[in-house]
């Protein structure tokens, strides 16, 4: 295990044992004194921030961080449209759930990296996210990315934790190489690649992969607000998304491949993607053909995807399944109406496992964009980055931005108000 056990950043959290989402921080805890032998302590929090909050990402992990176990909400940032007004006057809200109520008065903040938190999280549209993430890792923040711009950078762990947890190595090596010092950047993969990765990893450690053919039927909330134009995508399928299959192809070398201490070495797969936008609102259904170095029968390959679970370190982390696979039996699923929320939105659903004439096998997958393809996934990448010793308290008491800023915000708030 990577990273340092600081004694005392664990939290002690009040303990509901009525779900399995509640139960999670308790696994967690068990795991920690079994690997440490020490008692967490303290009930400190770690303080959270939103670059992008007013974004569909951005709103999604708003939600998510309402009465999560170890993050609080202290602060949320976007652009000159938003800076200024509280968090409700600046969020057009998509949910079906209102905004949690500690988020409604919060101040929305400039791009400054002078954010009262501990961390952030970046939802920021790849137009401004390269610089802006960049200058908070300088700042000292840890930075947990959504965006595009640090993914393929040579020192930036793309992280799933079920898959790669590995590649938080490359932290000390990026921080060295920057002149970082508490900050870094930490990327989770495009909202298409989450789902299919996750899904080859099994088949990769247990019969090896050689080469990958993937379509994708892509829902709409994955271009964002207001995204594809209405008149374009309604009774309509639209065969490009700009950039898509590049990341599509990329991005799995580099999550399949492994960190050697110094860079990251490519799984060198042969990989080709089409990428489709379809109507369709929440859930990225991927059509699949795999050939694998060993053969393998159809119910093989069915329960190595039904058995993947994941270690104990990372199934006790708040946000994680078990087993973050899903294999459904029926001819017709997954269908992104029916499943999208499998496991909250964390898991990725396989069906139809059959063989493929041209290559070994191929099968459906559907995961929800943004959930397992965003939100969840940073945030699952911050519990791993926190339980792991990357993430410190910034000294500070945690103290919520209101709409009623103290003083020094006061005058960064009108400083930023345009005229
Ligand atoms: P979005 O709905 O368009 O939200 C973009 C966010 O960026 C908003 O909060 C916006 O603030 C902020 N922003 C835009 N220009 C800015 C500027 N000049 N300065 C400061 N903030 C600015 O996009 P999204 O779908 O949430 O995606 C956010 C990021 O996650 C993107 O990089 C995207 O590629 C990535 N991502 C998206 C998905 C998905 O399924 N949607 C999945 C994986 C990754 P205002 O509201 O103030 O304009």
């Amino acid at each position: 295990m990577s990273g340092q056990w600081q004694g005392d950043v664990f939290e002690t959290h009040e303990i509901s044992l009525s779900d399995e989402r509640d139960f999670a921080p308790k696994r967690h805890l068990e795991y920690v004194q079994m690997l440490t032998g020490q008692t967490p302590r303290g009930s400190r929090k770690w303080r959270a921030g939103v670059l992008g909050a007013t974004g569909l990402v951005g709103q999604r992990l708003v939600k998510l961080l309402a009465n999560h176990p170890w993050f609080e909400l202290t602060a949320v940032a976007a652009s000159e449209r938003s800076t200024g007004k509280t968090y409700a006057d600046a969020t057009r809200w998509h949910l079906d759930t209102p905004i949690p109520h500690e988020a409604r008065n919060l101040v929305v903040q400039s791009l400054e990296p002078t954010l009262d938190c501990d961390f952030v999280f970046s939802a920021l549209d790849s137009s401004v996210a390269g610089p802006a993430e960049e200058e908070f890792a300088r700042a000292g923040y840890p930075v947990v990315s959504n965006s595009r711009n640090h993914r393929m950078d040579p020192d930036v762990p793309l992280l799933i934790p079920e898959v790669n947890a590995a590649h938080l190595d490359a932290i000390r090596v990026q921080q060295a190489q920057r002149g970082y010092t508490t900050g870094f950047i930490v990327t989770n993969p495009n909202c298409s690649t989450a789902g299919l990765v996750l899904v080859l990893k099994p088949l990769a450690d247990i019969f090896g992969l050689e080469r990958i053919f993937v379509v994708t039927l892509q829902a709409v909330s994955g271009a964002g607000y207001p995204g594809v134009a209405s008149m374009d995508i309604h009774g309509n399928i639209v065969p490009f998304i700009s950039g898509e299959e590049e990341k599509l192809e990329s991005e799995p070398q580099k999550l399949l491949g492994r960190w050697d201490g110094r860079r990251f070495v490519d799984a060198g797969l042969g990989l080709s993607a089409h990428c489709n936008r379809v109507p369709v609102l929440d859930g990225h259904l991927e059509c699949v053909s795999i050939s694998m170095k060993k053969i393998a029968s159809i119910e093989e390959v069915r329960e190595a995807l039904r058995t993947f679970e994941v270690g104990p370190e990372i199934a006790s982390l708040p946000s994680a399944l078990r087993r973050p696979i899903e294999v459904l039996d029926d001819d017709n699923r997954p269908q992104p109406k029916r499943d999208v929320n499998a496991g909250n939105g964390m898991a990725a659903v396989v069906g139809r496992v059959r063989e493929c004439p041209l290559l070994d096998i191929k099968l459906a997958l559907l995961s929800h964009n943004l959930v397992r393809g965003a939100a969840g996934a940073a945030l699952l990448n911050a519990e791993l980055l926190a339980s792991r010793g990357f993430i410190s308290h910034r000294g500070k008491p945690s103290v919520s931005a209101s709409a009623t800023p103290r003083r020094s915000e006061q005058n960064l708030v009108t400083e930023r108000i345009p005229t």
